[in-house]
């Protein structure tokens, strides 16, 4: 199909849509949310009456014509829509993603930021997309610090529901430079589906009314977010329709329009207005700390197209991004120390053992070394270089290596040592997608609003949530810190949407949510495939643990280290075995995880024949969704 029939079959594909519904045009505002107890909720309404959702998840696929896998089922469904149809792996990733912004508003969004990485069949290279937020250019060093205190703000709820850790959202340019660059489809097209999906309503499931509910009480504190989530005062029903016309509308406009509307237009303004002065509910409690975003701060957003990482891994090309994220630096370091070790001839507690302590030292090394490389000079090339991991893996011994270590010399001068920095930031928003089609091309891409449910607060009338990713940054700010607050700085991020190469082709694309256990779920994937004899789907499913370098808790016994957060599985079948080498195992969970689980993997990998295993996760986060074009 040409570009320009394509392109005409997807519009009239969401052109009934238009007819039913009367939109707004894109000159006049959008409809806000109606209030709390104002009878019968727009946004929830009987499943019954709706017409074909897709609420049907499939743990994995396999395939030709092209594949998805993401956490949703019409989200993946709006991406095998836009393959059918004659769609790219761009095509086909942006319409997943806007869909996610639509079914999964508190992970993703165009209030939020994230990570894209593509593989070019045709050139055979790989290519990066960072469209991490930023942070405005007048904000404080000391924006998170409680005056009457003197003390940061407490992390949950103050600092998250803030508008001072409201980013420049960068997800809005990288759809739009992603298929300028790579796609066949308009903005305006790609957001179709996602459109359709907004406006005819999703059935609500349990993950997304317990994600309502854990946020209850800060979301209750402003006015929109509780109109449009907490309909009649509750977490929308299990079974009911969420429907979000004003997100509708929003991305009709941003289609029409182009991302202009948001760096430089009228959607641009609300989101400065509602950080600068957020709709707090009358008896709000929080203290929303002050936010310094600037319509010149919207304006000056660019995304950034950097060198992808790469390390060379039993014979395989492992591509990740490069910072601002410490995703792909981190777990490129952490397979170069594991490179060390013969791991799929080890009992399976050695190797694991090995696993946890490659992750301890590189997040040793990401907490000092790596931040915004337009503010901080990183040493990429020694952090990925084989003499640096050879001085970091000769660390690991018999035993479990104490936590927290200090991060390597970067003379990489043996087992030596820098003073440690930083902060070991965790979290369990954020969502991953991947897509491929028939002509072999790849995405990985990773995106997020940061915590579930952001900022908390969602723009009037334009049915998002602004990103809350200001507070990746190290909240005290120390000079020394790579991670320190500065204007018009991206916040370290640990996303690692990875793809694997060999001999030029793809083999594997895998990535998670999950804060910085994001870098070991990526990590312990790609060990679990490719060195412990695993299959995709197993290695998806096996049991988690997550080594960052994380100091003792206060009161522990004196040489306590080696924390480890596992999940219970893990700690079922590995526990004794790694506690006897010194590992301290804590179960997985803060205070914003639903459970105990680490992550939540979208993968896939490429056969012979053009065949494609798409693979989801079969139980965490309730399960994702991987679909193939054509089943085989
Ligand atoms: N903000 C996190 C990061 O960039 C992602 C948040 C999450 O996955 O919970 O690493």
């Amino acid at each position: 199909m040409t570009r320009h029939r394509l392109r005409r079959s997807l519009l009239a594909g969401a052109c009934g849509l238009a007819l039913v519904a009367s939109l707004p045009t894109s000159a006049s505002p959008a409809p806000r949310a109606a209030a709390p107890g104002a009878g019968a909720s727009p946004a929830a309404s009987d499943a019954a009456s709706a017409t074909k959702r897709w609420t049907t998840k499939n743990a994995t696929a396999l395939g030709t014509g092209g594949a998805v896998s993401s956490v949703d089922p019409e989200a993946t469904h709006a991406g095998i829509e836009v393959l059918r149809k004659g769609g790219n792996a761009v095509d086909a990733a942006i319409a997943t993603a806007a869909a996610l912004g639509v079914t999964e508003p508190y992970s993703t969004g165009i209030g939020g930021g994230g990570y894209l990485v593509y593989y070019d069949a045709k050139s055979r290279k790989v290519s990066t997309l960072d469209g991490r937020e930023t942070a405005p250019a007048s904000i404080p060093r000391d924006v998170f610090i409680d005056p009457e205190t003197g003390e940061p703000y407490p992390f949950t709820p103050d600092l998250v529901t803030s508008p001072a850790s409201v980013g420049v959202p960068g997800t809005p340019a990288t759809w739009e430079r992603a298929l300028d660059r790579w796609g066949t489809l308009s903005l305006r097209q790609a957001l179709k589906p996602a459109e359709r999906i907004a406006r005819r309503g999703f059935v609500v499931d349990d993950t997304f009314r317990e994600q309502t509910l854990q946020n209850k009480d800060r979301f209750a504190q402003v006015s929109t977010t509780a109109d449009l989530y907490l309909p009649g005062g509750d977490a929308p029903a299990v079974g009911s329709v969420f429907r979000n016309p004003d997100l509708a509308a929003t991305y009709d406009a941003l289609g029409r329009e182009g991302t202009k509307i948001i760096y430089k237009g009228r959607i641009g303004s609300d989101i400065v207005r509602t950080v600068q002065s957020p709709p707090k509910t009358a008896d709000a409690t929080l203290p929303f700390p002050k936010g310094y975003l600037e319509k010149s701060d919207l304006a000056a957003y660019s995304v950034v197209k950097h060198k992808p990482t790469k390390v060379r891994y039993r014979g395989l090309d492992v591509y990740s991004i490069a910072p601002s994220s410490s995703g792909g630096s981190t777990v490129g370091e952490a397979l170069n120390i594991l490179k060390t070790k013969k791991l799929s001839t080890l009992p399976r507690t050695e190797a694991l053992h090995d696993y946890l302590d490659a992750s301890s030292l590189a997040f040793a090394d990401r907490n000092a070394y790596v931040g915004d490389p337009a503010f901080v000079d990183v040493p990429l090339k020694t952090l990925l270089s084989k003499g640096f991991a050879r001085s970091r893996a000769c660390a690991i011994t018999d035993r479990a290596l104490p936590t927290p270590t200090d991060p390597g010399a970067l003379d990489g001068s043996g087992c030596t040592t820098a003073p440690p920095v930083g902060r070991n930031d965790t979290g369990t928003s954020t969502s991953h997608l991947v897509t491929s089609d028939r002509w072999g091309n790849v995405v990985s891409y990773t995106l997020t609003i940061e915590q579930t449910g952001g900022s908390g607060i969602v723009v009037p009338g334009r049915g998002f949530l602004l990103n809350n990713e200001l507070t990746d940054f190290t909240p005290v700010y120390d000079a020394a810190d790579p991670n320190r607050i500065e204007g018009g700085k991206r916040p370290r991020s640990s996303m690692a949407p990875t793809i694997v190469l060999k001999d030029g082709k793809p083999v594997y694309a895998v990535g998670s949510p999950g804060g910085a256990t994001i870098i070991t779920t990526v990590l312990q994937t790609l060990v679990n495939r490719i060195d412990l004899g695993m299959t995709l789907p197993e290695a998806v499913a096996a049991p988690r643990a997550s080594a960052r370098n994380t100091a003792p808790p206060a009161g522990s016994p004196a040489g306590a280290g080696a924390v480890t957060a596992a999940e219970p599985e893990f700690i079922e079948a590995y526990g004794d075995q790694l506690e006897a080498l010194g590992y301290v195992l804590t179960p997985s969970g803060d205070s914003f995880t639903l459970n105990a689980q680490i992550g939540a993997v979208a993968a896939l990998e490429f056969r012979k024949g053009g065949r494609v295993l798409a693979v989801a996760e079969p139980v965490r986060r309730g399960g994702g969704d991987a679909e193939v074009v054509r089943s085989r």
